[in-house]
């Protein structure tokens, strides 16, 4: 009947009010997934995405939340089987990028990047997969970075919770199976109109440009609408930046 990849299907994305968020939510809208957007403090941008969504013929709900505190991280996956009665599709997007000199770093800094970069993908995953197991499917595809692949000396504490990322996913990939599928995205450098160019990842990176948050949500779509014997592993979006 040629219906679509997802459809019928609930897929909640963090962050996904804007810039790669909404791209991968807007992506999964297109091939007919219901969303549940989370999003912390961008509202506006939320409700403008969800209207979008809303235009591909799915349904779609706003919870704000701030995913750090795994007790908001519960309260966002409980109002995606309030709403829809069921979660297929987990995609952990939410993070935070900051420059951090090292003799900067304060503890509470540290406790930051960890508690939103890397905790808060732990614990969301931790409240869906009952969720998941219960109809025995599931994808979860956690957003790490280049930065977890490359050390970067001044944003340590960025690149040390996106490693953990790579690593989390390989982990949960063991603990969840075999119902639950996780994989990873390292999204390169991506350039958003209105930014100035990142000319010197365009110099480094072998195909010569940043990235579209198209190149992350194609990424995205292909391990959670396929990719049915593919888990625990990191599909490296950059042009080539983390081959030199
Ligand atoms: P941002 O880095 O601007 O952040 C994405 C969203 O995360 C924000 O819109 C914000 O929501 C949300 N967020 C932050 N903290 C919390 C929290 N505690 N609870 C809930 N939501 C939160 O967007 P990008 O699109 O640039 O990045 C998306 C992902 O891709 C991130 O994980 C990032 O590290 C990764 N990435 C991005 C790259 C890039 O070039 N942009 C490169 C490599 C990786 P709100 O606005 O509502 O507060």
């Amino acid at each position: 009947m040629g219906g679509k990849a997802l459809e019928g299907q609930t897929a909640i994305v963090t962050g996904g009010a804007r810039r790669i968020g909404r791209a991968i939510a807007l992506a999964l809208a297109e091939a007919g997934a219901n969303l549940v957007v989370n999003y912390r403090t961008s509202e506006a941008a939320a409700r403008t995405t969800a209207e979008e969504i809303r235009s591909y013929g799915v349904d779609v709900v706003l919870v704000q939340a701030d995913v750090a505190q795994p007790s908001e991280a519960k309260r966002l996956v409980e109002a995606a089987r309030d709403k829809f009665g069921r979660v297929d599709i987990l995609v952990n997007n939410a993070g935070i990028f900051e420059r951090t000199l090292m003799e900067d770093i304060t503890p509470e800094i540290w406790d930051r990047f960890m508690n939103i970069n890397l905790k808060a993908q732990f614990f969301t995953t931790q409240a869906a997969a009952p969720l998941m197991r219960a109809r025995k499917r599931g994808k979860v595809v956690n957003i790490s970075s280049v930065g977890g692949l490359a050390a970067w000396a001044k944003f340590i504490p960025y690149c040390v919770s996106k490693a953990g990322v790579i690593h989390l996913t390989r982990c949960l990939a063991r603990a969840l199976a075999p119902e639950i599928q996780v994989n990873c995205v390292c999204p390169g450098s991506i350039y958003f109109p209105g930014e100035p160019p990142d000319e010197s990842y365009i110099r480094k990176t072998p195909l010569k440009r940043q990235g579209e948050p198209k190149d992350i949500s194609q990424a995205v779509l292909y391990l959670v609408s396929g990719a049915d014997f593919v888990t625990g592993q990191t599909l490296v979006v950059d042009g080539g930046y983390t081959l030199a």
